[in-house]
């Protein structure tokens, strides 16, 4: 099969290479895949912020396919069901953060795309119990956005701890950001937001949000709550500035450039809550893809030929990407 494959020197090294097809394994699904998003966290895969201490690997962790073959202990069943494989790949079941329903915590998870091969290629495979049915109402290039972009938007949502109604901050608007701010317009929300990409400005207008300004401009009125989805530790200062008193601001990058020094005053007194976003549980998951397909959630999706993997790492990184790019697979 066609697959690409991370070079070791940075996202624009990542390799194009042919690859015998993967057998699933034991309680495992081999999928064709047709769809595969490009997220930031592959940029950070590729580029070794996260490490891969020496090995290479296919990344994707948005992937859309249809389930050809299973392993031992899957239901035969599940042959022909379309499926989304994402990020979260396994955990241990065992350990209190996977008893308590805290399973992003687990700390012997493993991820797609990182610790395994992942959706850059025509097949994939991946624990069954891990992998999400496809809402009918979703096409394979919406969907895959969807899958790491909107499920982590969501968690990303839920830890700002938005009042109904609120106003909520949004810092950074690409494929993240521009399905979480659906969804909290869809639930009452006043969204602001900040961003440099004068696209991306528009984009967030056009969706309905009440204002848009430049990355480390003030809101026009103090946030409730605020996600910072741009890897860029510079934003939190201002962020956290631009709340209203007991406001939060969460996190929602898996990496980011170092936080400029804090003014407890400023920035943190009046019973401000500054919070992280790491991974998601399957609830949350399935939680998201349900609402995402009754509130008519729609990806802004700028599609490439799998051949073209490269280019769409490259223009992510250089911030060329309108909305989220998606591989054809
Ligand atoms: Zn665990
Ligand atoms: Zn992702």
């Amino acid at each position: 099969m066609r697959a690409w494959v991370t070079g070791g020197e940075g996202h624009a090294a990542l390799r194009a290479v042919e690859l015998p097809v993967p057998t699933p394994g034991p309680g495992e699904l081999l999928v064709r895949v047709s769809a595969c998003g490009v997220c930031r966290t592959d940029l950070h895969v590729a580029d070794g912020d996260l490490p891969l201490d020496g090995r290479s690997v296919v990344p994707g962790h948005e992937v859309v396919g249809r389930v050809v073959a299973v392993g031992d202990e899957v239901a035969p069943a599940r042959v022909g069901e379309r499926v989304g494989i994402a990020w979260l790949r396994s955990t241990c079941g065992t350990c209190r953060w996977c008893r308590r329903g805290a399973e992003n915590l687990c700390r012997g998870s493993r991820y797609t795309g990182w610790d395994a091969d992942g959706g850059y290629a025509e097949y994939a495979v991946a624990p069954a119990a891990y992998v999400y049915r496809a809402p009918e109402g979703l096409e394979d290039l919406q969907l895959a956005p969807l899958l790491c972009a909107g499920i982590i938007g969501y968690r990303a949502l839920a830890r700002a701890a938005l009042p109904p109604g609120g106003r909520l901050g949004i810092y950074g608007f690409g494929a993240s950001a521009h399905l979480t701010a659906q969804v909290a317009m869809a639930r009452g929300a006043e969204v602001h937001v900040l961003t440099r990409d004068a696209a991306a400005r528009e984009l967030a207008l056009e969706l309905g949000a009440a204002s848009a300004g430049g990355a480390a401009d003030a809101p026009p009125v103090l946030l409730d709550s605020a996600i910072v989805f741009a890897p860029a530790g510079e934003l939190v200062p201002p962020a956290l500035e631009a709340l209203e008193q007991q406001g939060t601001l969460a996190l929602a990058g898996i990496h980011m450039s170092d936080i400029p020094r804090l003014d407890y005053r400023r920035h943190l007194f009046r019973e401000k809550t500054l919070t992280s976003v790491t991974s998601n549980t399957r609830a949350d998951g399935e939680d998201f893809l349900r609402l995402a397909e009754r509130l008519g959630v729609r990806a802004t999706v700028s599609p490439y030929p799998l051949d073209r993997a490269r280019d769409a790492l490259v223009d992510l990184a250089a911030d060329r990407v309108h909305g989220a790019a998606v591989l054809r697979c």
